[in-house]
């Protein structure tokens, strides 16, 4: 099966101590899966109505408003379905009228989408640019809700988190690989949403909302007009229930676990300035390596749009991405592989919290030893 890989062994040194990349999800913090294994016990195939559950419920809402310093009046929501129910929630449940959507790689593109064929929306209006560049929003009287990605996970291009001058209604923020790894100033936010497989280095199947009163109140808005919502999808019930820590129906408890044990290890660390340096520190060490590289460079032009969490970084075309990373997976690197879609002669590398810098270090010298080979 794997004939056509060249056989190339990277020495012990070369080896990172782990080798999970993966822009989605992320590699999960092995002593996170151990202190699940040490709860399970007395927590996995409990009921999610009673303390035991409802408590880490509680520690992820306080964790995650105190990681974001999010303030007096917004709430920390959660549900069932990850980042792509989501959108189905805010379509039917946080936009009016007509939403604008800024769209520069896959996942912007697919709320646009959702929002598009929405039967009670207006068309939405939708900013485009070129993969590995990001359109900047702009106030509109026309519009009532203002969505956009923190960071595009499939281009690697991270924008900042700021309210359109002038506008008026709702900025809905795509935080799914950006939370907890990129800053961002809540004042700026109307819905700050993830999964959180990625940054929160956890399992997917939920996602979380921090919400500002005006999102709130849109919410309770809606509800009260004549617009249907599938219930599963009806905001309004979802922030009752997480009022009580609780969740519509049974939650992923893993998931929860995990994204609790992420979170409050950040917490412990010293919160997000800990959490984002990080990041920063492990952009460095990818981008400095691409930079100084005569056969990889950075896909995004730009300093100022290159991702901390994501690094989409572009081989010479002599030396073929999709090769270099099955090599990597041959010697246990996994997910480095570019997403499929862009079609570029590209590896992309998760720079995500729970990644050790000093791997990041390790990986890049791994690909400087499998390119040597592969050019022999
Ligand atoms: C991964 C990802 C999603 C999709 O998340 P799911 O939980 O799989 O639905 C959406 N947006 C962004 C920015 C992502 O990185």
């Amino acid at each position: 099966m794997a004939s056509d890989v060249p056989e190339i062994q990277l020495p012990p040194e070369l080896r990172p101590t782990d080798g999970r990349f993966g822009s989605g999800p992320s590699k999960v913090r092995q002593e996170a899966v151990a202190a699940l294994a040490a709860a399970a016990p007395t927590y996995l195939g409990t009921s999610h109505r009673q303390p035991t559950v409802k408590n880490v419920v509680r520690r992820l809402r306080e964790g995650l408003t105190q990681l974001f310093s999010l303030p007096d009046g917004y709430e920390v929501v959660l549900s069932n379905g990850g980042t792509t129910a989501f959108w189905d929630a805010a379509a039917f449940g946080l936009i009016e009228r007509r939403a604008q959507h800024l769209a520069f790689g896959e996942f912007s593109s697919k709320f646009a989408a959702v929002t598009s064929a929405a039967p009670f929306l207006e068309a939405p209006q939708v900013i485009e640019s070129s993969p590995g560049t990001h359109p900047e929003a702009e106030a509109s009287a026309d519009v009532d809700a203002y969505a956009f990605p923190h960071n595009e996970t499939s281009t690697g291009v991270a924008m900042e988190v700021r309210r359109p001058a002038g506008a008026e209604g709702l900025v809905l923020i795509d935080a799914t690989s950006g939370a907890a790894g990129l800053p961002v100033d809540p004042t700026q936010f109307d819905v700050y949403y993830f999964a959180p497989q990625k940054g929160f280095a956890s399992d997917g199947g939920v996602w979380i909302a921090a919400m500002s009163p005006a999102a709130l109140e849109r919410v309770a808005r809606i509800k009260a007009s004549e617009r249907w919502t599938p219930p599963f999808l009806d905001l309004s019930t979802v922030i009752e229930n997480s009022r009580l820590d609780q969740t519509y129906n049974t939650p992923a408890l893993t998931t929860l676990f995990l994204t609790v044990n992420q979170l409050e290890w950040i917490l412990e660390n010293g919160g997000l300035a800990w959490s984002t340096g990080r990041c920063d520190r492990s952009a460095e060490i990818v981008y400095g390596w691409a930079d100084a590289s005569s056969y990889a460079s950075p896909f995004v032009a730009d300093k100022g749009d290159r991702s901390h969490v994501v690094a989409t970084i572009d081989l010479d075309p002599a030396l073929d991405a999709t090769t270099v990373a099955k090599v990597l997976r041959t010697n246990g690197i996994v997910d480095t592989e570019s997403y499929r879609k862009l079609g570029r002669n590209q590896l992309r590398i998760a720079m995500f919290v729970a990644i050790e810098p000093d791997d990041l270090a390790t990986l890049t010298r791994a690909i400087d030893y499998i390119a040597e080979r592969l050019a022999a």
